[in-house]
This record gives C-alpha cells, sequence and structure tokens, in this order.
C-alpha cells in the first residue's frame, strides 16, 4: 500500500515513520510512505500557502493552486482510492474506517492548517473527510500519522502474528481481553490461573467473556 501525506509542515512527519512497526513495514516494502512539502507547489518567491480569508476574521486560509497542484501531480503518476483531508468536522475515525482503508492500493492525505483550506478544494478534489475526534489541533500532520499508523498495522504481514490485530478492541464491536506476560506471580499479584492451564479452547472462552464484561463496564454503547 501506498501512503502520499500533503503537508505544508513536513517536519512535524519525521518521527512517527522512523521507528518500531511502522519503520519495519516501510523496509519489508509491505508499505510506503511518501511525504510532500506543500511549499514546493507555492508560486511566488516566498513559498506561500496561504492567504487572508475572504470576508474578513480571524485566520489564514490555504491556498487552492499549491493543493491542486500537488494532486494533480500525484494523480497524473498513478490512480488513486481515496483522498482524505483531514478535518475535525469529517467523519470520525473509526476501526471500520481503518479496516476499509487498509484494505486500498493508493491514498493521499492532505494535512490542513491555520483556518483550514479553501473550501472549494474540499468540495472538488477531496474524496472523504475523517477527524480524528471532537477536539481541534493546530495542523493535521498528526491527525494523518495517527491514520497512517491505524492502517499500516493492519496490512498482511505487518505485525509479527496477523490474528494479533483481530483481537485487538473495536473490532467486533468489543474491547480487548485483559494481556499478561511473565512473572506469574509479582508482589502477590497473580496472574488468572486458566493462562497457565494451557487449555487453549477454555483460553479462547475466558477471553470472550473477560472482552464482553469489559466492554460492558467500559463502553456499553458498543454492545
Ligand atoms: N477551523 C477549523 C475548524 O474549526 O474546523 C480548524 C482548523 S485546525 C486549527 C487546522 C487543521 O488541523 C485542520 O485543517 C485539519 O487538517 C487539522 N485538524 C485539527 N484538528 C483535527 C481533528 N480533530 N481531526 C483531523 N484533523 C484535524
Amino acid at each position: 500500500m501506498r501512503i502520499d501525506i500533503i503537508s505544508a509542515v513536513p517536519e512535524l512527519l519525521s518521527g512517527p515513520f522512523d521507528s518500531s512497526i511502522i519503520k519495519k513495514s516501510i523496509d519489508k516494502n509491505l508499505a510506503e510512505i511518501h511525504i510532500h512539502n506543500l511549499r514546493n507547489y507555492a508560486s511566488n518567491k516566498y513559498k506561500s500557502v496561504d492567504d487572508y480569508q475572504y470576508g474578513g476574521g480571524a485566520g489564514m486560509v490555504m491556498l487552492i493552486e499549491p493543493i491542486d497542484k500537488c494532486i494533480s501531480q500525484l494523480k497524473k503518476e498513478r490512480d488513486y482510492d481515496e483522498i482524505i483531508y483531514m478535518s475535525p468536522d469529517g467523519k470520525k475515525l473509526n476501526q471500520q474506517v481503518c479496516n476499509k482503508l487498509s484494505c486500498f492500493k493508493n491514498i493521499i492525505i492532505l494535512c490542513g492548517h491555520y483556518k483550514g483550506i479553501d473550501q472549494r478544494v474540499r468540495d472538488n478534489l477531496i474524496t472523504s473527510e475523517i477527524s480524528i475526534g471532537d477536539y481541534v489541533l493546530t495542523g493535521g500532520e498528526l491527525p494523518a500519522a495517527i491514520l497512517t499508523d491505524s492502517i499500516i498495522r493492519l496490512i498482511p504481514g505487518v505485525l509479527g502474528d496477523e490474528t494479533s490485530a483481530l483481537t485487538d478492541s473495536f473490532q467486533d464491536n468489543l474491547l480487548s481481553f485483559p494481556v499478561y506476560t511473565r512473572p506469574k506471580e509479582y508482589k502477590s499479584w497473580e496472574v488468572p490461573e486458566i493462562l497457565l492451564s494451557g487449555d487453549s479452547k477454555k483460553i479462547e472462552k475466558w477471553r470472550i467473556e473477560q472482552s464482553i464484561k469489559s466492554t460492558k463496564k467500559k463502553r456499553p454503547d458498543l454492545l
């Protein structure tokens, strides 16, 4: 899968993809992440990507032209399944959205800044808008990194054991069961006996029961 991220502040994206599982997935050619500096598509000598808003008011607005030029260039090179704008008023990101996006081949993620992007970009170039929650950040880079991570970890081969993602919270509308590792006992805090029994059927049943219990307690809205 290939993800192209368009940003006016690409430095903000230099950390999240440089280590851990995401870096390994790139090294194994399971995922490609390309970051495009919007300022490279600006037409004036100051490399401006924003201007004052029509009608007045606080906050600059991101210009159409650099965004259009960048997206058009990318679309000339390949077809895209989705061109996503990260926006607080977009569809709220959830596991179902991540699952769907992880099946795609090529996606573009556009990061906004300031007051946002010119509405005409949203009306004419964007195919979907995604929010990471009901709060406002300064820019779309952290939301884009969250979206990218949540998609890439679902690509077959990225996680050591592919079934791991299937038992994570929100798959099947349940929260995850509790997990334990060594030692068996720490400060008299014990691992549930069933997990040491070696009986895989009983362990499986216990885990489902724990998932349901946890969901009922913490997120009954999911049931
Ligand atoms: N004026 C916009 C509004 O009220 O909806 C907020 C603009 S925000 C300061 C600048 C940029 O950060 C947005 O264009 C978007 O790309 C990104 N952003 C901020 N919060 C976000 C969120 N919760 N989800 C996704 N993107 C977000």
